[in-house]
């Protein structure tokens, strides 16, 4: 494989950037021309210790900084992240494949993130409770959880560890980062920014290496009080049992398979626009990604040929390019996962409105064509499996009890999206959709002081939000009784 790499980029632990005790590296590559970026420093376990046991030294001095201080050091690093947004940007897109525009608004929002838990951490109130018994005073103290170990996939490498970092520091918590393997280096980036915002050594550290290693770690190391995880469902599960044996503290945003359904009285073409823009930002790689579309039988032709039209025009290529709109997928075993995906589809007698194969306009890179499909079958795999992938299925649907019940009929809830200008649909939706995040005619609603996260298997706890911050504090109840 080509190489360009001319560096590597290091761990950071207990204030240090270091390599992987071994020597070992692993090269990071351009999902945009298959070349190997840069090379990581690739540790395991023993620099995954050092790193938890560095956080557990640093925690008692952090934890006794007021949270006006340690907001200080949040704030400037969103300052620092804003500052360098065009250069942390071009390494995300080298990295991972999104266009620069997408790449520049994930490091807004992720700056957004810090400078919000900044000030949300002096809001960590306890409660003074009124007492039943004579004589007696109850009252709640918020504390700290401990050592957070965070894991976080490649699709959004900055902003899914933003809503850990910042949410766990601003709660006086210090914790180890661990980034997916294939897109590390502009995480890197995050980190300079915290070290030259003050961080003091020890709170925020940075391990990369093999996953099974640093999570058993995690979930071995008694100092690891709580792990925040973002990433498959599958992996979600594995951590939730490891994490009983010590009852430790576990935040889950896992998987999705969100529905879109559009109604009679929305404006077809309008909405198929925004619907063609949510579902191929980041090649549909994105867990809140609409991923069913269900569209009123009143309006679906209309909605049909628009969305194709759209879809056909988006500019496909690399992510450095000016006017590119949709970059590679991130890897070669994603756009494989799409070609199967399509072609089990097809198998199920669905038809290729659009799109449907691996571009052909590219010598190298993971490109695949947006895809509008239409006839799917409920047992086409693209129905139950979360897609991660740059395609569009359309299905019908008259009546709205049934179209609750289609949406609802997945293990999955994060997600979901409507489209109506009536008020009585629109309750009814918000109320029967079983979906921690339910966007109305909003296709994208994530912000960071509106709480983000699924119900049944999508995950546990919620990020972001006053409840983003929660998940890294504990309740304590005090009782004081008064001498008489
Ligand atoms: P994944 O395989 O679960 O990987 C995610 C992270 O977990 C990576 O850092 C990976 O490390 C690590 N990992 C892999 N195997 C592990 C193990 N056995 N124990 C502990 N950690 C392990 O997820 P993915 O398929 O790459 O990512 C896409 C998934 O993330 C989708 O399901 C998507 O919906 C979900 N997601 C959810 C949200 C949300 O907020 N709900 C947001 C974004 C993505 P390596 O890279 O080193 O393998």
């Amino acid at each position: 494989m080509a190489t360009t790499a001319t560096s590597i980029k290091r761990m950071f632990i207990d204030g240090k950037w270091c390599d992987a005790d071994s020597g070992r590296t692993l090269g990071v590559i351009n999902p945009a021309t298959e070349e190997v970026l840069e090379e990581i420093a690739y540790g395991g376990r023993a620099e995954t210790r050092r790193a938890v046991e560095a956080a557990q030294r640093a925690m008692p001095a952090w934890t006794k900084q007021t949270a006006w201080d340690r907001a200080k050091v949040l704030k400037k690093t969103a300052d620092f992240m804003r500052q360098r947004c065009d250069a942390i940007a071009r390494t995300l897109t080298l990295e991972q494949g999104k266009p620069l525009a997408e790449s520049k608004a994930e490091i807004l929002h992720s700056a957004d993130t810090f400078e919000w838990f900044a000030e949300e951490g002096k809001r960590a109130y306890g409660q003074i409770i009124p007492n039943s018994a004579p004589g007696k005073r109850h009252l709640t103290l918020k504390h700290p959880v401990g050592v957070v170990g965070a894991i976080s996939p490649w699709n959004f490498p900055i902003t899914l560890q933003a809503r850990k970092i910042a949410p766990a520091l601003a709660a006086g918590c210090t914790i180890v980062c661990k980034p997916a393997s294939q897109t590390p280096l502009s995480l890197v980036q995050v980190f300079e920014c915290m070290i030259e915002a003050s961080l003091p050594a020890g709170v925020a550290n940075l391990v990369m290496g093999p996953a099974q290693e640093i999570a058993d770690e995690f979930l071995e190391n008694q100092i690891c009080r709580k792990i925040s995880f973002t990433g498959s469902t599958e992996v979600g599960k594995q951590l939730m049992r490891g994490a009983a044996d010590q009852v430790k503290r576990v935040s889950l945003e896992l998987g999705g398979h969100a529905p879109f359904i559009v109604f009679a009285d929305a404006d077809p073409e309008a909405v198929a626009k925004a619907a063609v823009i949510g579902k191929f930002r980041n090649n549909g790689q994105v867990c809140i990604a609409p991923s069913r579309f269900y569209i009123h039988a009143d309006v679906h032709k209309r909605f049909t040929e628009a969305a194709v039209e759209f879809a056909r025009a988006l500019k496909l290529g690399n992510g450095l390019d000016a006017g590119t709109e949709v970059g590679p997928m991130f890897e070669k075993k994603a756009m494989e996962h799409t070609v199967q995906l399509v072609d089990d589809a097809r198998q199920h007698g669905a038809k290729v409105l659009t799109g449907g194969k691996r571009s052909t306009r590219f010598e190298r890179g993971y490109f695949f064509e947006p895809t509008v499909l239409a006839n799917l079958s409920p047992s086409a795999r693209i129905m139950t499996d979360e897609p991660f992938a740059p395609v569009m299925p359309l299905l019908d649907f008259s009546k709205i009890d049934d179209v609750i019940q289609a949406a609802n009929n997945t293990r999955y809830g994060l997600a979901a999206y409507v489209f109506t200008n009536d008020l009585t649909i629109t309750w009814r939706m918000a109320e029967g959709l079983e979906a921690g995040i339910i966007g109305i005619n909003d296709p994208v609603p994530a912000t960071p002081q509106c709480p983000f996260g699924g119900m049944k298997e999508s995950g546990l706890g919620r990020e972001l939000a006053h409840e983003g911050l929660e998940a890294y504090l504990e309740t304590k109840y005090i009782s004081l009784k008064l001498r008489d």
